[in-house]
């Protein structure tokens, strides 16, 4: 049994956190592979290390003294290895990092240094072979992340280490220039040693106990999902929830590794399991609610659209050729609505509308702006009838108006248009019906 387990800024934010890592390791003989993060906030109002980096290397850049926050940074891990009595010293790789900064090595290396320091004091602590993630995860020369590359060198070089730590969020070039993922990912790295080493497991130890049913900033104490799949994973996270960087996901779900979201300051709750298929019933009809606002819907009228052959292509090529990407499309015989993230849409309107109307001359086109887009989404909705009434009962008791309803063909969501200011509310509701009253 081999288990991959990465460890987030905050479990490795100090050297009490660090113990918990470190029992939470020595308690399963499978967890044989590593991969921190660079330490992240102690307290709320706490900078973590990665922002300090990216300070200290712009002050670098732009010629400006940076000894202070350099030093500062050393104080950050100076302190962690004073709280675990540990004979290492990091003055060199400091003095090296010194010397890049001034020169101007790169922000991408300046940042992998958190990670990059991180790793060698959990190895010390632990007693495990720090591998360097430059020497195996591997970037083209474009920047982009080389994924056969790194499988093959990965696997290579772990093959014959028995125990190891292998830093987040980096890699390199084959000419050494150093990459890093982009912010949180060295959830990806981790995922990339799971598959690399065939593991049985990939357990990602964070400060939340997994994925909650609802987004906390909303509901009060969400219940925790037990099991999701990939699919609703992917739906969810599309719509705002986050706790994995959605890279992550592929390298682990082709090789069939299941992922554990763990909380490392609760190690006794089971989290959740993300898995390809499950025959697992779940806890309640519906996996869990995500939405995001800031939607505009364009509602487009045409008298006979429905038989205007290539009406939709025309309207979608405006949008297109504008660079807009749209989230749905609802349609009735005559209408047609588009809906596309405000922000983006906002100051290209009137251009876009130049071309609808000039490729499909509609009778009208009205903007409706202010809009959210919630997703209710769960396996279980495919075998449980009446999903949708009750959905729509819940919202009309909280006097909800529905603007728009998609129901995917996977039958695996449903997706509601709201007004902005009833978001709060809408979600309130549809989880104290499929939640809240099953309990
Ligand atoms: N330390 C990096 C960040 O803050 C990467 C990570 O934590 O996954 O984004």
């Amino acid at each position: 049994m081999i288990k991959v387990v990465k460890f987030g800024g905050s479990s490795l934010a100090s050297a009490d956190q660090f113990m918990k890592v470190g029992s939470i390791i020595r308690a399963d003989e499978a967890r044989r592979y590593v991969v921190p993060s660079a330490p992240g906030k102690r307290f709320s109002d706490d900078t973590k290390v990665t922002d300090m980096l990216y300070h200290c290397y712009d002050l670098a850049e732009r010629g400006q003294a940076f000894t202070k926050q350099l030093n500062q940074i050393k104080d950050r891990y100076n302190e962690i290895i004073r709280g675990l009595k540990l004979d290492l010293s990091l003055e060199e790789d400091f003095e090296t990092i010194k010397k890049q900064f001034i020169s101007k090595a790169g922000s991408m290396y300046a940042a992998s240094r958190g990670e990059y320091l991180n790793g060698k004091i959990i190895a010390k602590y632990l007693g495990y072979e720090f591998v360097d993630a430059a020497n195996a995860i591997r970037f083209h020369k474009d920047g982009s992340f080389d994924a056969d590359t790194t499988n093959k060198l990965l696997a290579e070089r772990l093959e014959n280490i028995e125990r190891a730590v292998i830093p987040g969020f980096y890699g390199s070039m084959a000419n050494g220039t150093v990459v890093t993922f982009s912010r949180g990912g060295s959830d990806i790295t981790g995922s990339l040693v799971a598959r690399a080493v065939n593991a049985n497991l990939y357990e990602n130890w964070t400060d939340v106990s997994g994925f909650l049913v609802a987004d906390p900033r909303v509901v009060k104490n969400p219940e925790i999902i037990h099991t999701i799949t990939y699919k609703e994973l992917r739906e969810l996270a599309y719509m705002g929830a986050s706790v994995l960087h959605e890279d992550a996901i592929f390298p682990v779900r082709q090789a069939g590794i299941p992922i554990n979201i763990r909380n490392t300051n609760a190690p006794d709750e089971d989290g959740t399991m993300i898995v390809e298929s499950t025959c697992r019933i779940p806890a309640y009809t519906i996996t869990g609610i995500a939405g995001k606002k800031g939607f505009v819907a364009v509602n487009i009228e045409k008298e006979m659209m429905n038989s205007e052959v290539g009406f939709g292509r025309k309207v979608l090529g405006a949008f297109e050729d504008n660079g807009i990407s749209f989230e749905h499309m609802p349609s009735g015989i005559d209408t047609m609505t588009i809906f596309v993230h405000q922000d983006e849409f906002a100051e290209k309107e009137q251009q876009v509308i130049a071309d609808i109307n000039k490729a499909t001359h509609p009778d009208s086109i009205e903007l409706e702006s202010d809009l959210a887009l919630i997703a209710v989404v769960g396996r279980g909705m495919r075998s449980t009838r009446g999903t949708a009434g009750r959905l729509f009962s819940a919202l009309a008791h909280a006097h909800i108006n529905v603007k728009m309803i998609d129901q995917g063909s996977s039958e695996l969501n449903i997706i509601i248009g709201v007004d902005n200011e009833d978001f709060n509310d809408a979600i309130h509701a549809i989880y104290d019906m499929f939640v809240v009253s099953q309990l």
